[in-house]
């Protein structure tokens, strides 16, 4: 991430470096080699933006965009943004008429909602879908029980010219290999069962980042890249370094206040943090309404001035206090709480063990006001 010595940098910040999406997607693409790449940009591309996501992952090489909700798809859309893209979460009455309008291809999970698909495209020229299987992970997908009853939907909708089968998927557990690999099998049993009902896709897709990078059965025509987009390992024993990944988002505040200290003072609500001898105590304002975890309480990393320290005490809804011993840290420096660690931050990999959860929760949660800065755009013509 390039240094910027901005007085005027908002004061809560998350800087997004889109060429590390970019990099990211390139390195992914060339070690699945499948035909096509889907880049999975739901939840505001997890955190980091969704418009600018989507155009660094097609640059990148992404054949597809991926969303849970047909609202992230017209977002797209709106933005200019021409790629296929894919939603595959609906409101149990939706309206697909204005996501076929749109050209955004639907993720199907059960003949109610294909006949509801086909529906909307009659006239409109064909529904595009996905239809998407139970294989196990006890979410959406169409059930064993109901894939005759599907198929023979799906069939009958592409003749009469209201719906184009473009895919049929699934979505792992990540339960273990075994696990994964029976689920593998389920697919290809509802896929060959489809064939002989007359139903075939374009593309059959069921790995995201974990399988695509570690069970290569998994891979087929197109993987479903999220997290490994945005620089997060999926893994808790290789980082992003290991996979060859650089980490996309970068949350950074400056030093608000600086304290000196009595030994025994406390910090922050409740005083679960007591000053071990005389110290400084440094104010870092983010807190958990920025989606820092209050559970990372007494644990989480912050790094200022070249060191790395823990939050003393509580994370409170604003601010947070780091004991920074006999330092000299003043107000104004930068506050790095993660981001590449190349440039010396935690990783978001760290919150996330301070915490108890995963690195996905760690960026996708950052907080409204926090501001976005995107850096890192080619110069385009
Ligand atoms: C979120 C999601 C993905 C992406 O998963 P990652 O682990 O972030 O790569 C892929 N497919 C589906 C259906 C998803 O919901």
């Amino acid at each position: 991430m390039e240094q910027r010595d901005d007085d005027r940098a908002p004061l809560r910040e998350a800087v997004i470096d889109v060429s590390a999406i970019e990099h990211n997607t390139r390195v992914l693409r060339e070690a699945t080699g499948t035909r096509e790449f889907i880049a999975v940009v739901k939840a505001d591309a997890y955190g980091h933006g969704a418009v600018p996501a989507a155009r660094a992952a097609l640059a990148g090489g992404a054949t597809r965009l991926g969303v849970a909700d047909i609202a992230e798809g017209l977002e797209l859309r709106a933005a200019g943004i021409d790629a296929p893209i894919v939603a595959w979460l609906h409101h149990p009455l939706a309206d697909f008429r204005p996501a076929l309008a749109a050209g955004i291809e639907l993720g199907i999970s059960g003949a109610d909602q294909l006949r509801a698909a086909a529906d909307a495209g009659r006239g409109a020229g064909g529904a595009a879908v996905h239809l998407k299987l139970e294989t196990g992970l006890g979410r959406n997908g169409t059930a064993p029980g109901e894939w005759d009853e599907l198929f023979a939907e799906a069939a009958r909708g592409e003749a009469a010219g209201e719906l184009r089968i473009e895919g049929i998927f699934s979505h792992l557990s990540g339960a273990n290999a075994e696990e994964d690999l029976a689920q593998l099998a389920e697919l290809q049993r509802g896929v060959s069962l489809a064939a002989r009902c007359g139903v075939e896709p374009t593309i059959v897709h069921i790995a995201a980042t974990a399988a695509a990078l570690d069970l290569p059965e998994t891979r087929l025509d197109a993987v479903r890249i999220g997290i490994g987009l945005y620089g997060v390992s999926p893994f808790d024993d290789r980082t992003a370094a290991d996979l060859g990944l650089r980490p996309a988002m970068t949350l950074r505040t400056r030093v608000a206040a600086v304290r000196r200290v009595a030994a025994e003072h406390g910090a922050s609500y409740g005083y679960d943090y007591r000053a071990p001898r005389e110290t400084t105590y440094a104010l870092v304002p983010l807190g958990y309404a920025d989606g820092v975890p209050r559970q990372a309480s007494g644990a989480g990393p912050v790094a200022i001035g070249g060191r790395t320290y823990r939050v003393a005490g509580r994370v409170a809804m604003d601010q947070l206090i780091v004991d920074v011993g006999d330092d000299a840290v003043a107000v104004g420096d930068e506050a790095v709480l993660f981001g590449d660690p190349v440039d010396g931050a935690p990783e978001a990999e760290a919150w996330a063990r301070a915490a108890g959860t995963i690195g996905y929760e760690i960026v996708t949660r950052i907080g409204r006001r926090v501001a976005r800065t995107v850096v890192g755009e080619a110069e385009r013509p």
